[in-house]
């Protein structure tokens, strides 16, 4: 289990951009929400109180928010503390509940006619096979596909939904504003870009609408492309797995794509006997700054998900 001292979770927070936080006091539980998740953005509505055991004392979830509370700093803007997710379950220990997905055979990542091949391909052969393929329609508006980057033997492996307007046109994962906010989480988390983290996402070319704007990618474009991912996975074998964001978690875990984000979130799922924990995507963090706690909560999730050794 890796160990996170308070410097480097002191570190995670200013790079998350969260400054310093309110200390939470026992006798002020944090006020629980539940989050309703439209297509691309989650939208917080108020949820039943819960139990008292779920905020309480040595509760898993104030363990969770004890870790954004950070004493006021002079040189620092106060931003307002944001309560983290408290699934509206009775269940007093939901925060970590390990879900048990039953391990798939190596031989069941096939979900195309052309999963036999690529199950055996290595890095140098599946590369070229990704940048030619025309499995699905997103073949037609691709200028470049995009990979994937990193360590190959990265113990951290971020998965996206797919490519947009400038990953299409370089050819690399999460560039932009969104590529640096996650570049600055991957340096907190001392896995900076290229050492001990990868990077990739579900579908390796860019989901377009008719406008030519950016949309997610459907089930059949999710079918045809998840082979290529699972073979990175398998050539990687990382420790840990963070889906950012929706799509990426669902298409990872096989779920259904209207699962509830309460549903994905604050748990360790499993993929093939590798845990996997579900975040939000940089770009939405952009949008809703307020909501890189709760962001900051799954990476401290994921840090202790990491098995031992
Ligand atoms: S999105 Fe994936 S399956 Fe579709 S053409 Fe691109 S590489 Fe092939």
């Amino acid at each position: 289990m890796q160990t996170f001292d308070s410097h480097n979770r002191q570190r995670v927070l200013h790079e998350l951009g969260l400054g310093p936080m309110w200390l939470l006091r026992d006798a002020e539980p944090a006020i629980p929400v539940a989050v309703v998740e439209t297509r691309f953005e989650p939208v917080i509505v108020p949820a039943p109180v819960p139990e008292p055991a779920m905020a309480g004392a040595g509760s898993p979830v104030k363990s969770a928010w004890s870790e954004l509370e950070v004493e006021k700093s002079k040189n620092l803007p106060e931003v307002q503390p944001v309560a983290p997710v408290v699934e509206n379950t009775s269940e007093p220990d939901a925060w970590l509940v390990q879900e048990i997905v039953p391990d798939m055979p190596t031989e069941d990542m096939s979900q195309t006619s052309q999963e036999p091949a690529i199950t055996t391909l290595s890095w140098d052969e599946l590369q070229p096979m990704v940048e030619s393929c025309r499995q699905c329609g997103l073949c037609q508006g691709r200028k470049k596909a995009v990979f994937g980057t990193g360590d190959q033997q990265a113990r951290w492996l971020f998965v996206g939904e797919g490519p947009g307007y400038n990953e299409n046109l370089q050819g690399l994962p999460f560039v932009g504003a969104a590529g640096q906010l996650l570049d600055n989480m991957l340096k907190s988390l001392g896995v900076p870009r290229g050492e001990q983290s990868y990077i990739a996402n579900i579908v390796k070319c860019r989901p377009t609408d008719a406008q030519g704007k950016d949309r997610p990618p459907t089930a059949d474009e999710i079918a045809a492309c998840l082979p290529y991912l699972h073979r990175q996975i398998a050539l990687i074998k990382p420790q840990i797995i963070v889906a950012l964001g929706k799509t990426a978690a669902v298409s990872l875990l096989d779920m259904d794509l209207e699962t509830p984000v309460g549903q994905l979130r604050g748990k360790v799922h499993q993929f093939k006997g590798i845990p996997v924990v579900a975040s939000y995507h940089p770009a939405y963090l952009l949008r809703k700054p307020a909501d890189k706690a709760k962001a900051w909560a799954d990476l401290c999730l994921a840090i202790k998900a990491i098995p031992a050794g």
